[in-house]
């Protein structure tokens, strides 16, 4: 059977990730609401955008401690940007987390505001060669023991995974290149 994939669609870059999985063979939904989250699916993307309003309207709109159980419980994730904040277990200068299933630190708009946008290359998980937009991205300054750096750019890690949670700090669903989604299929989800 295909692998069903459920999209966090609040806010943010969520259509291109559903476009490039569909292409990919697997099965997507957009998860809005409470009653969205009664289909079955067997991961979560939770795309990039602005991981405030993105915390706030889970809360507001209860799927914020259902989503969490599933996170700790194992589902698969696939978070880009703001959503590898929602997961981090540590932002800096804030107080507040969010999802905080996984042990690393990240520092919002940690690239500056005057070239907070700019483009990479680099290798991924033995694979070279990956493009690497990064849009106001966060930057992961500390990771705890068993978090894999997969890719790093500047010597930061911008791609980490940790048992069945992938994050980037990076947008490939932006880009024409499908191997990361391919590997977190292939890879992370299996
Ligand atoms: N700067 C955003 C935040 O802090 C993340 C940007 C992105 O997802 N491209 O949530």
């Amino acid at each position: 059977m295909n692998p069903r994939i459920a999209v966090l669609a609040l806010q943010g870059a969520f259509r291109e990730h559903m476009l490039v999985f569909a292409a990919l063979g697997a099965e997507c939904f957009e998860i809005r609401q409470r009653a969205d989250l009664d289909r079955p699916f067997d991961a979560l993307v939770l795309p990039g955008g602005e991981s405030t309003v993105q915390g706030k309207l889970l809360r507001e709109l209860g799927l914020f401690d259902p989503l969490r159980q599933r996170l700790r419980r194992g589902m698969p994730v696939l978070a880009t940007c703001a959503g590898t904040i929602l997961l981090a277990e540590r932002i800096a200068s804030d107080s507040v987390s969010h999802f905080a299933t996984l042990p690393i630190t990240v520092e919002r708009n940690a690239y500056g505001r005057q070239l907070s946008s700019f483009h990479a290359e680099s290798a991924f998980a033995g694979m070279t060669g990956v493009p690497m937009p990064f849009i106001r991205a966060p930057r992961i300054t500390a990771c705890a023991e068993g978090v894999e750096v997969l890719a790093e750019v500047d010597k930061f890690p911008v791609a980490v995974r940790y048992g069945r949670q992938l994050a980037l700090t990076f947008h490939p669903e932006i880009t024409a290149d499908r191997r990361i989604h391919a590997y977190f299929l292939r890879e992370v989800m299996r």
